[in-house]
């Protein structure tokens, strides 16, 4: 390891106490944050506050998700949908969550809107080995031809539940979504047990939208 690598991993164990003093307890969400390069995931301006507890700008109006967010989510999930399982990840941007959910032990899939971030992401992710499957499109559809999935992540804020998405969950998946208004969303796991779904709800959060047909237009 060179000195640069010695000291963003010392910035990467300093965000996991971070998270941890913050209420995320669960070891081995700590664990894949810990181990994933966030540096590798920032533009070059931001990389030497990668591992503030902060969303820095990727281009394209567009924003690498708050460490404390990805955590948040990927415990949710963690808590309901054990892994090997197949994960849908809706709005790749950085690739950073899907790096995460790939360090956790999932199988994951991952749709972006933006060419360019989608592009990118794909580069890195072959650049760092990372197994993650990426598709171009509209995201508020999910990818039909992959589904069912036993998790679904979406990391943008929907004004509603995007139907198609529910219907990609396999009967006893489970759902994490930010909805609400474009300032302000609720965090909402919805819990498919058969053709029922059960719906949870958790803390509010700022997300940028989800642009698409069951997003906003
Ligand atoms: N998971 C990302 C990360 O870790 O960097 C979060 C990126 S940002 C908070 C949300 C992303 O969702 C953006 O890249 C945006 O372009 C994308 N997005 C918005 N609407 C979408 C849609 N309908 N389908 C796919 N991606 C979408």
């Amino acid at each position: 390891m060179n000195e640069s690598e010695r000291l963003m991993a010392a910035r990467r164990s300093g965000m996991v106490r971070d998270l941890r003093h913050k209420g995320i307890v669960d070891e081995r969400v700590l664990e894949a944050i810990g181990s994933v390069e966030r540096h590798r995931f920032v533009g070059e301006e931001s990389r030497n506050a990668a591992y503030e507890d902060a969303a820095w700008p990727i281009g394209y109006g567009q924003t690498i998700s708050q460490p404390y967010t990805v955590a948040y989510m990927t415990t949710l999930l963690l808590e309901r949908c054990p892994p090997p399982a197949k994960v849908l990840e809706i709005g790749t941007g950085s690739g950073y969550q899907a790096a995460v959910l790939d360090a956790i032990g999932y199988r994951v899939y991952s749709v972006e809107r933006i060419p360019e971030l989608y592009e990118r992401a794909v580069r890195l992710f072959r650049a760092l080995g990372i197994p993650v499957m990426c598709r171009l499109g509209d995201g508020s559809l999910g990818w039909e031809d992959e589904a069912p999935f036993e998790g679904i992540v979406v990391t943008a804020a929907a004004p509603e539940c995007p139907q198609h998405l529910l219907g990609q969950l396999s009967p006893n998946g489970c759902m994490v979504i930010p909805v609400g208004g474009q300032d302000m969303q609720q965090m909402t796991v919805y819990r498919r047990s058969g053709d029922r779904f059960e719906k949870e709800l958790f803390h509010h959060f700022a997300f940028v939208p989800l642009i698409g047909r069951e997003g906003w237009n």
